[in-house]
């Protein structure tokens, strides 16, 4: 049995119940969104600590290990719940809205769990690893990004270096999100020291395989408690740690899909928010003054709209990655892959306009650092969006495919 069949195959364990509650088929309710609920208040209690001391969302994420959410997506034959990705994508959403560095902390782990789902499952040593997520609810970290320049994906400088049946890996990490708090890191590497740059392999190493001598420290405008400190990573293990097809394949079906829509699903959640607060803003300042609206009130119509046309985007993701997620062909051609790169383009650019418009509403009580209505950790959340993979590189990389995809000649097709 491939991966692949797996995946088609696997029971699907959450199914949409009453008031968005999610049921097994047997009735027993998983409720996602109550679980959800329960992280999300533990995660806006802590939020604004968690920003000013740059510090690790530990409550938040503890509690999404009490809420078992961390292994959501594993196989319920697994010992997961076999939830889907727009039910992962809306636990990102749920989250962004309250602390943005937890709910990135999920989206990224997510994205590895989706890896190891789609492409691990065939393989007894990524299968015990499934299993052992979804039991133990073990946090797993990203590695991509290398040496000085390293924005691109699609290429490695360090090399699997193999010993026998075991492996060794020693990778200058310019940014390893929670790597510090993590229970694993799953890392992209050159398959071996004779390999070109973009010949890769994806290899999942537990706490136990590795050290991380800290390089470089994490202070930055927003997203500061995802704790993305730079490493030298130094790994060892069985060979079998590593997922048994190319990084390549494992890039266009996965892990860019995965990755955008998480991400996106968080950036949206950080919009919603700032809405939020701008509509209070406007409802409060009109009480106050009999009625009359304030200046800004036209900003809310405004940033309520592009909200909209952000949920949206969202949704017409969701739906074209879910409908494709079966065949390899789909997911790999030109028009999908543009589709999915233009989605995260677009949809960091709408979060970051939705939020400054927000702030604008909001005027002062927005700009300040402090009261009800600030605005100020959404925007600098939010402004990692368009550099987290560079919306410039993207649009040089879509360039010549958008010249090749044709324009529909219909809205249906
Ligand atoms: C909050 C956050 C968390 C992150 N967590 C992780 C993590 O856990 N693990 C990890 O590996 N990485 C992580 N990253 C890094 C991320 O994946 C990207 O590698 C990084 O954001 C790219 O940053 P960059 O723009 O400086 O780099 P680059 O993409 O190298 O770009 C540098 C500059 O060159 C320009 N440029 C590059 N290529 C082109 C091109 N082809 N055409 C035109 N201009 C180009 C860009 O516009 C930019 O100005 C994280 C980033 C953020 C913001």
């Amino acid at each position: 049995m491939t991966a692949l069949d797996i995946l088609e195959t696997r029971p699907r364990r959450t199914q949409p119940g009453a008031n968005g509650a999610t049921l097994v088929p047997d009735g027993q309710d998983i409720d996602l969104k109550a679980r959800t609920d329960a992280v999300a208040a533990i995660a806006r209690q802590h939020a604004a600590d968690v920003d000013s001391a740059g510090r690790f969302p530990e409550e938040a994420i503890a509690a999404a290990r009490a809420e078992r959410l961390l292994g959501v997506m594993v196989p319920v034959e697994f010992g997961g719940d076999g939830a889907s990705i727009s039910d992962v994508v809306d636990i990102c959403y749920r989250l962004g809205q309250t602390c943005a560095s937890a709910a990135m902390i999920y989206a990224m782990h997510q994205t590895k769990v989706a890896c190891l789902v789609r492409h691990g499952a065939s393989d007894p040593w990524h299968r015990e690893l499934l299993r052992r997520i979804a039991s133990e609810q073990l946090l797993l970290a990203s590695s991509t990004t290398e040496g000085k320049g390293g924005g691109n994906v699609r290429s490695s400088d360090a090399a699997i270096v193999p010993h026998g049946d075991r492996i060794s890996l020693e990778r200058a990490a310019t940014v390893i999100s929670y790597g510090a708090y993590a229970d694993g890191v799953v890392t992209t590497a050159r398959r071996s020291v004779d390999a070109d740059a973009s010949d890769q392999v994806l290899v999942a190493f537990l706490k136990e395989d590795y050290t991380l001598e800290p390089t470089v420290s994490w202070d930055t405008l927003g997203m500061r408690g995802t704790c993305s400190s730079g490493f030298a990573l130094k790994a060892e293990g069985a060979a079998s740690q590593i997922l048994p097809i190319s990084y390549d394949k494992i890039h266009v079906q996965t892990m860019t899909p995965m990755a955008h829509l998480a991400w996106a699903g968080v950036w949206t959640g950080i919009a919603a928010a700032a809405v939020e607060k701008a509509r209070l803003f406007v409802r409060n300042a009109a009480r106050h003054a009999k009625g009359q609206l304030p200046p800004g009130a036209a900003r809310v119509t405004e940033a309520s709209a592009q909200l909209l046309k952000l949920r949206s985007l969202m949704e017409s993701g969701l739906r074209r990655f879910e409908q494709a997620a079966g065949d390899e062909r789909v997911l790999g051609s030109v028009d999908f892959q543009t589709a999915i790169n233009l989605i995260k383009v677009d949809a960091s650019d709408l979060a970051v306009s939705i939020v400054m418009t927000a702030m604008r509403a909001c005027g002062l009580s927005g700009y300040r650092n402090d009261g009800d209505f600030t605005i100020g950790r959404h925007l600098r959340d939010v402004l990692s969006s368009p550099i987290m993979i560079n919306n410039d590189r993207i649009l040089t990389n879509v360039g010549p495919s958008a010249l090749m995809v044709a324009i529909p000649e219909t809205l249906q097709s």
